[in-house]
């Protein structure tokens, strides 16, 4: 018996033309995603996939790694069956009783109008027999369980259960953007986002060691190993940043050293997008969340760059991005003690409503050129490969 899990995937297949290109990079995503044992192949249906489970997969583990996978709305597993309605019949009571049910209903898709039944029939047929076995209601609404059955030319497949995916698109479809990760709660959780709408990441942390320890560093990577479970490979620039920030202490007023900082970190990001052909900047900024993210300050630090800079945070509740931190894995990390870059040398009274000609009057006196060109040439790169399941 060919065990297999029908994969869905509901935005991607309204992509008209670019539906081709889209389940592809699905189909080298779940690739990645699991170990080679655990499938024989991966077939592309009109409007799902059928992974081919090898004869030694285990479900739980494939489970595990398709709920990992972007762009996958819903999956369930099941087997090849026959298009001898006697087989169907037996193949899909041997699904069914492994469920936990007070209700059931068949869902019949026929897309071979060849087939000598139509759904509605092969609907009743089974849905008949299996009644008599199991003794159980029909509920075609709100059954606990359903057995989906789909008539295709190529086969008929049989499975049940709908497993939760993480929806959006697969990550590889949407170009490139640098992702400003500090070792703290939001970011990681803007990345993950950015990821779920199909965009790869290049991932840049800025660090002040020696005159920190290399904690920041040190999460930031635990970091981008955790959110490798969603891109398969990801690289990082780890940037010594505190000749930087002793330049900005030395030569500019105290209350805009914040926002200074960040608008060289951004500076530098971009230098890094344009190495990697990366067309935007993430980070994970949110309204009003702390004092120097007003609207004002927002505006003066992405005033320094062309690119586009997303802030898919912007709108959330702290709480909402812990819960979400907590559910991709990376709270745990972030709330590790470290020093961050920008808690450094950090003022009582910092701007709150910077005006942009303050922050080019501020920048006047800083000698900045040979040491961005520095940093660059000392950045730390790291590749980060993720292991199959
Ligand atoms: P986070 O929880 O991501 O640290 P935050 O709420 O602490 O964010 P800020 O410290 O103001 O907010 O940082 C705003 C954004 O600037 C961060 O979300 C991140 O994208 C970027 N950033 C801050 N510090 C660093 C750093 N050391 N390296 C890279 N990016 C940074
Ligand atoms: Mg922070």
């Amino acid at each position: 018996m060919q065990r297999i899990s029908v994969i869905h995937y509901g935005e991607i297949a309204l992509k008209g033309q670019n539906r081709v290109f889209f389940e592809r990079q699905l189909v080298k995503n779940i690739k990645r995603a699991l170990a080679t044992h655990h499938y024989t192949k991966v077939e592309r249906l009109r409007g799902r996939l059928i992974l081919y489970l090898a004869a030694q997969a285990s479900e739980a583990t494939v489970q595990t790694a398709l709920q990992q996978v972007f762009g996958i709305t819903h999956f369930g597993f099941g087997v090849i069956s026959s298009r001898d309605l006697d087989i169907i019949k037996r193949d899909g009571w041997d699904l069914l009783r492994s469920c936990s049910f007070d209700s059931f209903r068949v869902d019949t898709r026929r897309a071979d109008k060849k087939y000598p039944l139509n759904s509605m029939q092969v609907n009743r047929e089974v849905g008949g027999h299996l009644k008599e076995l199991c003794g159980k209601p029909v509920d075609l609404s709100a059954a606990d369980a359903a057995l989906h059955i789909e008539i295709t030319d190529t086969g008929v497949f049989l499975y049940v259960g709908k497993i939760p995916g993480l929806r959006g698109l697969p990550v590889g479809v949407s170009e490139r953007a640098v992702s400003l990760l500090s070792s703290g709660i939001d970011s990681p959780v803007a990345s993950h986002m950015m990821m779920k709408r199909g965009v790869n990441l290049v991932y840049a942390h800025f660090h002040s060691q020696p005159f920190t320890s290399p904690d920041s560093q040190e999460n930031a990577e635990k970091l981008v190993e955790t959110l490798t479970r969603f891109q398969y490979a990801s690289k990082a620039y780890f940037i010594p940043f505190i000749d930087i920030q002793k330049e900005i202490m030395a030569n500019s007023p105290a209350k805009f050293r914040v926002l200074l900082y960040r608008r060289y970190m951004v500076r530098l990001s971009e230098r890094i997008a344009r190495q990697e052909k990366a067309r935007a900047l993430v980070t994970g900024e949110n309204v009003a969340q702390v004092a120097s993210q007003t609207l004002s300050n927002i505006r003066v630090v992405g005033e320094v760059t062309q690119l586009p800079i997303l802030r898919p945070l912007a709108g959330f509740d702290k709480d909402e991005i812990v819960q979400l931190a907590r559910r991709i894995g990376t709270y745990e990390i972030s709330t590790a003690p470290d020093e961050d870059c920008c808690s450094l040398f950090v003022p009582d009274n910092p701007a709150t409503k910077a005006q942009p000609h303050w922050l080019t009057e501020a920048e006047t006196g800083l000698s900045m050129d040979a040491l961005l060109e520095d940093a660059m040439a000392r950045a730390e790169i790291k590749t980060f490969k993720h292991t199959a399941a």
